[in-house]
C-alpha cells in the first residue's frame, strides 16, 4: 500500500529501482561500515544498505513511517529504527557508542540541507564520509571552482573541510511524487585536516563571506569593511592580482593567503 506523502517533511520517494542500485554501487559501502541513514522513508535505500554493511541506524521523523520501516523489515538484524528529527538528534552521545567513524547516507529532504550539512560537519572527527541525494544546483555551487559563476562561500566552506564530488545527477522523474528539480549523489569525504592551513578560522571565513556578499563588487571594495588597505595592496602584490578581480576569481588557497595576512 502507497502511503500519503506529506509535502512539509519532504517526502519524495525514490521509486526507480535501477536508480537505487546505481546508488548503492556508487557508495563504495564495505561490510565493517556503520551507517546512519538520515530520512529513511519507506525503506527505499535501508534494506539495500543493510545488504552491504555491518550496521545500519536508519532515522526517520514521521511516525507513522517509523512504525511501517519497524514492522515491514523486522526480519533485517543490523537495522535499528530511530523515530528522531534528524535536527534534534544528540549526534555527540551517538556517535560516542560507535566504534571508528561511521558513514552517512541520506535521501534527505530539501529543506533541510544546509542544516544537515553543518550538523555533520561538527561531528566530522567521527564521520568518514557521506552521500546524500541533494538539489543538483545546490551540488553544483558545492563542487564549483574559482572563475565560474557557482563558486561562493558554500563551495569554500564545504571544500575546506571536505572532498566533494557529483558522482551522477538523478532525474526528477526517478522520485515519487516527482520534484520540480533534478537532484544529484553528492560525495562529502571528510578531510582528515582542512584543505588549506589558516591561522584563525573564524577570520577566514569572515573575509569569505564578506568577499562573496556583494558578487558583483570587485574584490576589493567588497573586503573594506574586513581588512585595511595596506594589506590589501601587500596582498595583491604579493599574488600579482589584478586590481578589478571579483571574488569569484579567488582560489581557496588564495582566501587563506589573504586571511593569514592580517
Ligand atoms: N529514504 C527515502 C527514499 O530514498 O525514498 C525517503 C526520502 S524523502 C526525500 C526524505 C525523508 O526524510 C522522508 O521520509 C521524511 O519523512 C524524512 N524527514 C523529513 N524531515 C526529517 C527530519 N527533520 N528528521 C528525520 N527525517 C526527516
Amino acid at each position: 500500500m502507497r502511503v500519503k506523502p506529506k509535502k512539509r517533511l519532504g517526502q519524495n520517494f525514490l521509486a526507480d529501482g535501477n536508480i537505487r542500485h546505481k546508488i548503492i554501487a556508487a557508495c563504495e559501502f564495505g561490510p565493517d561500515d556503520s551507517v546512519l541513514e538520515i530520512g529513511a522513508g519507506q525503506g527505499e535505500m535501508t534494506g539495500l544498505i543493510a545488504g552491504q554493511v555491518k550496521q545500519v541506524y536508519a532515522l526517520e521523523l514521521d511516525y507513522g513511517l517509523a512504525g511501517l520501516l519497524k514492522n515491514n523489515l523486522a526480519e533485517i538484524k543490523n537495522l535499528e529504527i530511530i523515530n528522531q528529527d534528524v535536527l534534534k538528534f544528540d549526534f555527540k552521545s551517538f556517535l560516542k557508542n560507535i566504534k571508528g567513524k561511521i558513514t552517512v547516507f541520506g535521501n534527505i529532504p530539501y529543506y533541510i540541507t544546509t542544516p544537515i550539512i553543518e550538523r555533520l560537519l561538527e561531528n566530522r572527527e567521527k564521520i568518514k564520509v557521506a552521500y546524500l541525494t541533494v538539489q543538483k544546483e545546490f551540488a553544483q555551487r558545492v563542487v564549483a571552482g574559482p572563475g565560474s559563476k557557482q563558486f561562493g562561500s558554500l563551495s569554500c566552506f564545504l571544500q575546506y573541510f571536505t572532498q566533494a564530488q557529483i558522482k551522477f545527477i538523478i532525474s526528477k522523474g526517478s522520485f515519487w511524487p516527482r520534484p520540480k528539480v533534478d537532484s544529484c549523489l553528492l560525495e562529502l569525504k571528510m578531510r582528515e585536516a582542512p584543505a588549506v592551513k589558516v591561522k584563525d578560522e573564524d577570520y577566514f571565513f569572515k573575509i569569505i563571506r564578506a568577499g562573496f556578499n556583494q558578487r558583483r563588487k570587485t574584490l576589493r571594495n567588497s573586503l573594506k569593511e574586513v581588512i585595511n588597505r595596506e594589506t590589501l595592496d601587500l596582498f595583491f602584490q604579493k599574488y600579482n592580482i589584478k586590481e578589478n578581480i571579483r571574488p569569484e576569481q579567488l582560489s581557496l588557497e588564495q582566501f587563506a593567503g589573504l586571511a593569514n595576512m592580517v
